[in-house]
This record gives C-alpha cells, sequence and structure tokens, in this order.
C-alpha cells in the first residue's frame, strides 16, 4: 500500500460494540470534521507553550505570534491561488465566510444560487433567486445563464462538491457564464478543499470559503479569500478592537482597512496556524498522491455498496461524474437513523445520517413519494481511511440489511 501522503491522528482508536467487544473505530465521517493532521497538531504544540497577543503586545512573544499569524494568512493565500489584490479574511468556518460575503454584498447585487445548497450557502443571503436543481451540469449552466440574463448585478454562488454526493460542481464553467453577464462568482469550498487543490486564480472565482475542521485541522478556523473592493467598501462585520483603526473622544469610529476590517477581536492564531501547517504540507504531489488514494477507495466503496441488495446510491448527476470521497444511501426498508446506529454499535464504524444540512437537496434526492425513506446514511473518506476501513462498511451494510 502506498504511504499515507497526510498522516492524520486517531488511526489506533479502538470503541466498545455489542458483544463485549472492543474493535479498532472507523470514522468514515470525515466530511463533517476531518481528524486532525499530525502537521497540525505539531504546529499547534510548537505554539503553545509561548503564545501571547496577536497585532496587540509590545513584547517579543506577541510579536512573533503577529507574525506567525500573518504568516499564516500568506500560506493560505497560496493555499487557494489567491490573486495579487486578494483578500484573506480568517473566519470562524465556512458558514461566518459567507454570512461575510452576504454581509458585504452591495445593495443592488442579487444572488443566483441553487436550491440544493448546504444551509450555509442557502440562507444567508438577503435577496437571492434559487434556481431548481439540475439533472446535469449542462442543465446548471444554462440556468444560470438563462437567470443572469434577467437580472442586473449578480453573484453566483456555488458549492464546489456537494456535502450529500459529493459531486463536483461545473465551476468554471459557472463562473464563464457568470463573467459574460458581468457577474461575480461564490464558491462554497467547505467539501472541495479538502479533496483537491482550488484557485481562485485558475478557476477565474471571486470568492472561496472554507472550514478549518474539514480540512484536517481542529475547530475555530475558517477562511474567506477574495476580491478586495466589497470588503474594503463595508462596514465592518464585527465592530470593536481589531476592526477599529481610530476611535475618536466622542467614540465614533473610524474603521481599520483590510482583512482586519473584518476580523474583529483577538484573532484565532492557534486556528490559523493549525490550517496554515495543512496547507504547508499539501503540496502538489501530496495532493496527487492524496487524491489518488481516495478515489481508490472510493470506486471501491461504491462498487462494494452497489452489490448489497436493496442498497440505493443518492446522486443528482449521472453515475461516471466525478466526485469526492462521499457516498449518501439508503437501504430499502430500512430507517437510517437505525443503519447508522447500528453500524456504530455492532460494527464501530461512524457514519451520519439526515438530511446533512442540505434539507432541499436530499429530500429532491431521496424522492417524495408515500413510501421514500426519510433521511439517508452518509459515509465519507479521507486522508486516514483505509481500504480495511472500506471493506469492514461493506460487510457491516450487507449483514444488516440481511436481517
Ligand atoms: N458547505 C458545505 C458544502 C458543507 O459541507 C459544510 C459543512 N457541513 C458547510 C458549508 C458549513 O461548514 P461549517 O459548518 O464548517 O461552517
Amino acid at each position: 500500500p502506498s504511504p499515507v501522503p497526510l498522516p492524520v491522528l486517531g488511526a489506533d482508536i479502538t470503541v466498545p460494540v455489542t458483544g463485549n467487544r472492543t474493535v479498532p473505530y472507523v470514522n468514515l465521517d470525515v466530511a463533517a470534521t476531518a481528524p486532525c493532521a499530525v502537521a497540525a497538531a505539531e504546529a499547534v504544540n510548537q505554539l503553545l507553550p509561548s503564545y501571547a497577543s496577536v497585532h496587540r503586545g509590545a513584547g517579543q512573544l506577541s510579536a512573533r505570534c503577529t507574525r506567525a499569524y500573518e504568516q499564516a494568512r500568506e500560506t493560505m493565500r497560496r493555499f487557494l491561488g489567491c490573486r495579487p489584490g486578494d483578500e484573506v479574511v480568517f473566519t470562524r468556518n465556512t458558514t461566518d465566510a459567507l454570512n461575510l460575503v452576504a454581509h458585504v454584498l452591495p445593495a443592488d447585487t442579487v444572488v443566483v444560487t441553487f436550491v440544493g445548497e448546504h444551509h450555509a450557502n442557502l440562507l444567508p443571503w438577503p435577496r437571492v433567486v434559487r434556481l431548481p436543481l439540475p439533472s446535469s451540469p449542462d442543465e446548471a449552466v444554462a440556468a444560470v445563464d438563462r437567470a443572469l440574463r434577467r437580472l442586473g448585478p449578480a453573484l453566483v454562488t456555488v458549492t464546489g462538491a456537494g456535502n450529500v454526493t459529493g459531486e463536483l460542481w461545473p465551476v468554471a464553467d459557472l463562473a464563464g457564464v457568470a463573467r459574460r453577464h458581468g457577474a461575480r462568482v461564490a464558491v462554497d469550498a467547505a467539501q472541495l478543499a479538502a479533496h483537491a487543490p482550488i484557485s481562485l486564480d485558475a478557476l477565474d472565482v471571486d470568492y472561496v470559503a472554507v472550514s478549518g475542521h474539514k480540512l484536517y485541522a481542529p475547530f475555530g478556523a475558517g477562511v474567506l479569500a477574495g476580491r478586495a473592493d466589497w470588503l474594503d467598501a463595508a462596514q465592518p462585520y464585527l465592530r470593536g478592537g481589531g476592526a477599529s483603526a481610530h476611535v475618536d473622544s466622542a467614540g465614533v469610529a473610524s474603521w481599520a482597512t483590510g482583512a482586519a476590517r473584518h476580523e474583529g477581536g483577538t484573532p484565532n492564531l492557534i486556528g490559523a496556524v493549525a490550517l496554515a501547517a495543512v496547507g504547508a504540507t499539501l503540496t502538489p504531489p501530496r495532493w496527487e498522491a492524496l487524491a489518488g488514494r481516495e478515489q481508490a477507495l472510493l470506486a471501491e466503496l461504491r462498487a462494494g455498496l452497489a452489490a448489497v441488495p436493496g442498497v440505493r446510491e443518492l446522486r443528482l448527476f449521472a453515475p461516471t461524474h466525478p466526485r469526492v470521497g462521499i457516498v449518501s444511501f439508503v437501504v430499502d426498508g430500512l430507517d437510517s437513523a437505525q443503519v447508522a446506529r447500528r453500524l456504530a454499535e455492532e460494527h464501530g464504524i461512524g457514519v451520519r445520517d439526515g438530511l446533512f444540512c442540505a434539507h432541499p437537496l436530499t429530500r429532491h434526492l431521496l424522492g417524495t413519494h408515500g413510501g421514500a425513506p426519510r433521511t439517508a446514511v452518509r459515509a465519507s473518506l479521507g486522508a486516514g481511511t483505509t481500504g480495511d476501513h472500506v471493506a469492514r462498511l461493506v460487510t457491516a451494510v450487507r449483514a444488516i440489511g440481511a436481517r
């Protein structure tokens, strides 16, 4: 087997299962939150004994921490393929980053998206056209083209990879259409960023949002990267210290420019440094190895599940449409919550069940007829996944389906 391109913690965790047994845990819920990369843990451990304030103190430690924070920003700038002049704002997560885009959206700009987006990319928008779900990427591009024809200034926002089916969205083609209409494009890269390199420059998009906890770093740090002009023109996202440049004796502020304008309060240095450690580790050869490994495991998983009687995989596009390591499925006649519970209790396998914060999409994929299942099971792969994990899931689903 090829060496693991991005080592992660937690490979040796065991859990109790029925029958008084203890088994190695199989974490197949990586799309919700990925395990911590060793590189991120090491960066955090190095910082813990000596951290101090960022952008505030006069001491040596504070100066060092300020440098580390700004270096993390530069690493993320490279990791996300930013163009000169793009801003990199540290946020809490993708939800926060997309809400920041909504906050800086000019008053005349309408957002165009699809109703199947994750709620983080569906709900923040003050003025929005939510297009019905397409059944092919071409249909998606045509629908955006039609919508933009009858709109003035617009921002098209789509996911790079869906969190329910893992399917890739035609971001570059959508960006091409948007450009022809003079519209901007934002990408919810919460899922895509952990599975493939992303470049604002190469995709020709205006904004990208990512979450550290899906990118093998701990919770609490994300990034919004993209065009600076809307960010500079808007009121600060959070008002307070850090965001203010000067406050006069009557308490009236003039606001900071650049990323600081939208990073009010003491920044999350640990989160930013952990995220950047992953960004720095994922060089092109590692990306290639990581993605190649994941696609091989994904193919095994899909083929394995397809061979289990009564299992149906959820998908929007054709079966051969490219996707990241996510498979949602239902087992005929079984409640998905029960399948997920039994995978944990009887087999020590962690998956997720439900509607995955994308209620309209998941309901659409499940079907709306009387007997349609109400929720699905989702298995998601990542850097720590092995062939044994995939095999154990397939065997367990077969066993659960048979009884
Ligand atoms: N978009 C997608 C596609 C996601 O999968 C998620 C997380 N499930 C989010 C946005 C939101 O990410 P977070 O919860 O880290 O803000």
